[in-house]
């Protein structure tokens, strides 16, 4: 096999998801695309990994100091939905039932995988919210182990803040396990359905 394509293969593999087989169909198209379209896309990847910043409200993906969401003042600032990943924010504007804000942060607590609290963007968080104006938090995270985990400690976390109403997600019915595979109808009843977490 050429060395060439075997770099390539190489490196495709190194994404989720793709096998050797899928990098090297990939690879083939590659091949067939115009030179151009080639370069366009290894510099808009380029451009990516450098350039894009994280929001320095809601840890979201952004190209500016300030995503276009935090930025918004036509939504409701009062209301924040507390989510994994980036992936999850998208996952849920494509619903658009949602007009609060977001805080996105960056995993779930994981003793196994070495992620402690202080590895997620929860400081921020209730920087945030100390800074007045935040009625409800929506926690939106993942029903596994680490997810209740995380769940557990933002609640023990989120106590400081008195009249502060924080919510989770309608768990149980049917809502799989990452929100980034849940469909829209799913995630917008799940919203609706949230419920009051009993300050226990
Ligand atoms: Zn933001």
């Amino acid at each position: 096999m050429s060395k060439l394509l075997q770099d390539v293969v190489g490196e495709l593999s190194k994404l989720p998801g793709v096998g050797r087989r899928t990098a090297l169909r990939l690879a083939i198209h590659i091949l067939r695309m115009e030179r151009d379209s080639v370069a366009e896309m290894t510099a808009s990847i380029d451009r990516f990994r450098n350039e894009v910043k994280y929001c320095s409200q809601c840890n979201n993906l952004s190209d500016e100091e300030v995503c276009p969401i935090c930025a918004d003042r036509e939504r409701d600032h009062a209301t924040i939905c507390v989510v994994e990943q980036v992936a999850d924010v998208l996952s849920v504007e494509n619903t658009r039932q949602y007009r609060g804000m977001y805080h996105v942060l960056g995993g779930v607590i994981s003793p196994m995988q070495g992620i402690s609290p202080s590895d997620l963007k929860i400081d921020l968080l209730c920087d945030r919210i100390a800074r007045g104006g935040v009625k409800e938090v929506i926690i939106a995270i993942s029903t596994s182990v680490e997810g209740e985990t995380t769940l557990f400690y933002l609640m023990n976390r989120l106590r400081q803040f008195p009249g502060l109403k924080v919510t989770s997600i309608a768990r149980g019915i049917g809502f799989g396990d990452e929100l980034e595979y849940v469909d829209e109808l799913t995630i917008t009843h799940a919203l609706l359905n949230r419920r009051e977490i009993d300050p226990a």
